[in-house]
């Protein structure tokens, strides 16, 4: 059984606790994992701050080189990588292939993003008090970042924080899931690989509840760059002082049908973003608003595509849809299936366990009070509704409190912008489904779904601070 060793400082450590890791789909203990303690973190937090110093004093080609030669090392490395995905998280290996391209593509933007780190002239002399001085700003590391990360995209998420972090010359304490330590230890050798500077990249795994203030609340960590629940983010919000967090959380993402020129590929693409890795993705479509006279058809054909998905072990290559997280998520989405059929919805496909894996499912009609209306599903369910009339649909969308991304189908370009303009989302995809996205978009929610941006450049103008200089002639 493999026994997993922290990174701190460089070095390879035993931890002085251990926890088996347990494979979400056959529950088989898969690893043995190191639990940190208040030590460790300490240590990872002063190596941090012993490496700020050397990493903001490297230039930026030395900064992009070694983001440009993770990118490749982890190329080499896909099927490595994918395989560790499907024991750690149940991903099947379709998505967990598509996860490692977006995290090569991810490192890749990094390492040019560290290139384009600039600030700009002021004209100092258009005020009254401005004569004969220059002005400019620059954009300086911050120092310590603490990254605190979710279990559902534990390789590209992680490069959303580590990539623009080390390409603005940061330094790193990486705590991750509890359930993907796998894949954090994955990267860390393929940054030591790569040539980072010792200290510059600590990764401590252990319970989030146990360690996760130490991190928070350390002066020495300048910003908390966090991905997970809102309950989690708002308890760091509510402790990090006056540090910079940026959190990326939860959503129950909603899509408009109106009009399409092609009901097959709307629905196909409706099936890809309800069910894509179980419903374990933060911009998975989880409710549908299908204007009334397409609902019937929509409604049927959405089950026939549903029908083809195949369900097992994420190992398999035909998987589709494997197990959630943890047994309890299960039971948890079985107990919302119950109620919504309780208050009158229909199951119109699905709503049963196979072995571990519960099935893809469709509720219709579902009242807007169901938990899957108005919670964060993160499993295998979508609930479609019908609307009337253009305005109640988007009145449907914004009835939530969530606002991360939200997908609109129209041929109407007036009614495409009139959605830019009234969806209460981070972004608004038109002629597709919310679940869109690429890595160098901006990308980040308002109501309960975050404060701040991702998307390379985004983060990395986050993980800088803006220092402004003024020179009198
Ligand atoms: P989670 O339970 O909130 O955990 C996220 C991270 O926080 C884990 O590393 C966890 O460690 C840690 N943590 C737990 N308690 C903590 C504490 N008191 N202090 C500091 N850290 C603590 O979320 P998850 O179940 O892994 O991920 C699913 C959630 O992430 C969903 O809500 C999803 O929508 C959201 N998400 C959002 C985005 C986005 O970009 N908006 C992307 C992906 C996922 P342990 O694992 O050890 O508890």
């Amino acid at each position: 059984m493999e026994k997993l060793k922290l990174y701190i400082d460089g070095q390879w450590l035993e931890g002085r606790e251990y926890e088996g890791l347990r494979s979400p789909y056959n529950q088989e203990v898969i690893a043995q994992i190191p639990l940190a303690d208040n030590a460790d973190v300490e240590a990872a937090i002063s190596s941090a701050q012993k490496a700020a110093t050397i990493m903001r004093n490297m230039t930026t080609l030395e900064r992009s080189e070694i983001l440009e030669r993770v990118a490749e090392l982890f190329q080499e490395k896909q099927e490595e990588c994918a395989l560790i995905l499907a024991k750690e998280n149940a991903k099947p290996l379709k998505s967990a292939r598509a996860e490692i391209l977006r995290t090569i593509e991810t490192y890749k933007f990094a390492s040019e993003e560290a290139k384009r780190i600039h600030g700009e002239t002021i004209p100092l002399d258009a005020a009254k008090g401005g004569k004969g001085r220059f002005g400019y700003t620059k954009r300086e590391p911050l120092g310590v970042i603490g990254a605190i990360t979710p279990f559902n995209f534990p390789f590209n998420l992680t490069a959303h924080k580590l990539g623009p972090a080390f390409a603005a010359g940061n330094t790193v304490v990486l705590k991750p899931a509890s359930q993907t330590p796998l894949s954090a230890f994955m990267t860390a050798k393929i940054f030591e690989e790569a040539g980072l500077p010792k200290g510059a990249l600590n990764v401590i795994t252990g319970k989030g509840r146990a360690i996760g203030d130490l991190i928070v609340t350390d002066p020495r960590v300048k910003m908390i760059t966090f991905t997970g629940s809102v309950p989690v983010g708002m308890g760091i919000k509510n402790k990090s002082g006056l540090k910079r967090v940026t959190l990326e959380l939860g959503s129950n993402a909603a899509v408009i049908v109106d009009s399409v020129s092609d009901l097959d590929s709307t629905v196909a693409r409706c099936v890809e973003g309800s069910f894509n890795f179980a419903g374990q993705v933060c911009i998975s479509v989880q409710r549908i608003y299908v204007r009334q006279d397409l609902f019937n058809t929509f409604v049927e054909k959405m089950i026939e595509y549903t029908k083809l998905l195949v369900l097992g072990d994420p190992r398999c290559e035909e998987t589709d849809v494997s197990a959630l997280i943890h047994p309890g998520e299960t039971d948890r989405i079985e107990s919302w299936v119950a109620e919504a059929e309780k208050a009158g919805a229909t199951i119109a496909y699905g709503g049963k366990r196979e072995g571990a894996v519960f099935q893809p499912t469709i509720i219709v009609n579902g009242g807007k009070d169901l938990s899957i209306s108005c919670n964060e599903a993160f499993g295998p369910i979508v609930v479609v509704n019908s609307y009337d009339k253009w305005d109640e649909a988007i009145n449907f969308v914004n009835d939530s409190d969530y606002g991360l991304q939200a997908g609109v189908y129209t041929t109407n370009i007036q009614k495409a912008f009139d959605a830019v303009e009234r969806l209460e989302v981070g972004g608004v995809i038109i002629n597709d489904i919310p679940s869109f996205r690429v890595d160098h978009m901006p990308y980040g929610g308002v109501k309960n779904s975050g404060v701040g941006k991702e998307g390379v450049k985004y983060s990395t103008e986050e993980m800088t601070e803006l220092k402004f200089v003024s020179f009198k002639l």
